[in-house]
């Protein structure tokens, strides 16, 4: 079932609970080797699979990010699949053809998967946002499987752009070349930004699947930095809790 919505600059903010679960053995690695340097101790990580529903008071449906996809999806080598999305936003009372936009922080197989069903776009009438980065970077299952079906309808920015009235993205790269985090009034839904508790008490903890483990730690530091600052509420995919007051 979805989250509890928020609502934040007069959009409601429904987070979706795409699925719930651990990784799978094809790439989970004790938490020692997630997150080095991290002092946590062995044991479980169970993720949550969060996308963010955005409803405005004139009617505009934005989702960001797509989740983990169904049982022939690229995340299913590794992540709990099917994902119930297309639950979720019934349970939301949503169709998929009402939503206009959809942002992808990032084309990993948990976040972008969910784009597509039976090699078609979900959404049929809605914009893809992704980064011009991201974009360039795909390859394999990602490119064939999801970027590919969903050319035709994909608005490629570079940088920081509002995508749609009062929400923007912002390039925050490092886990992947053109990860995007996303703003709404005070509220950040930062993707895969922060995986795990132990990177907002240190953002210099790296996480063994950034592809840039370095660049990713300075662009943690500093948005967490600027977000702590203005006092934002924290939208994360992964952790249990959908919202974080920092
Ligand atoms: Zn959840
Ligand atoms: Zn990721």
């Amino acid at each position: 079932m979805p989250h509890k919505p928020r609502t934040i600059s007069g959009v409601e903010v429904t987070p979706l609970c795409d699925a719930v679960g651990p990784m799978g053995p094809t790439i989970r690695r004790p938490l020692t080797e997630m997150f080095p340097g991290g002092g946590l101790a062995d044991g479980p990580w169970i993720l949550h699979f969060h996308c963010y529903l955005l409803r405005d008071p004139a009617g505009r449906v934005t989702l960001v990010d797509t989740g983990i996809g169904g049982t022939d999806s690229p995340a299913s080598s590794w992540a709990p699949v099917p994902g119930t999305l297309p639950g979720e936003l019934a349970a939301a009372g949503v169709d998929p053809a009402e939503i206009g936009t959809v942002i992808l922080t990032h084309l990993h197989s948990d976040h972008a998967s969910g784009a597509v069903v039976d090699g078609r776009p979900l959404f049929e009438n809605a914009r893809y946002v992704l980064q011009q980065a991201e974009a360039d970077a795909a390859q394999g299952a990602m490119l064939d499987q999801i970027l590919t079906p969903i050319k035709g309808q994909l608005q490629v920015v570079d940088g920081d752009a509002e995508v749609a009235p009062g929400v923007h993205v912002h390039l925050a790269a490092g886990h992947t070349p053109g990860h995007q985090i996303v703003r709404l009034g005070e509220l950040a839904m930062t993707g895969d930004l922060v995986l795990h508790p132990a990177q907002l008490a240190d953002p210099s903890v790296h996480y063994l699947y950034d592809d840039d483990p370095v660049k990713a730690a300075a662009t943690r530091a500093e948005v967490l930095g600027g977000l702590r600052a203005e006092r934002a509420v924290l939208a994360t995919a992964h952790f249990s809790d959908p919202f974080l007051e920092l």
